[in-house]
């Protein structure tokens, strides 16, 4: 037989590997869930997520957030 030999198809790196934020002026890291300071930002019935180094205060990542709570929706 013929079999190909089971060298692993480009490893599952990828897997073990966790979302992780880096702060773009520090080279803070840490999970999304992590010690960054969220802040909740009200935009036209969207809730927008900013996350803030803990360290320098810079702004790394904005991200919308799929909360509907009681939308309220003028026809
Ligand atoms: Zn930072």
């Amino acid at each position: 037989m013929n079999r190909p030999e089971s060298s692993t198809p480009r490893s599952g790196a990828q897997r073990s590997r966790k979302a992780i934020l880096v702060c773009p002026e520090c080279g803070h890291e840490s999970p999304p869930d992590g010690d960054w300071d969220v802040h909740e930002e009200n935009h036209e019935n969207r809730v927008r997520e900013t996350y803030s180094c803990p360290v320098c205060g810079a702004t790394v990542t904005t991200r919308p957030r799929f909360t509907e709570r009681h939308v309220v929706t003028p026809r």
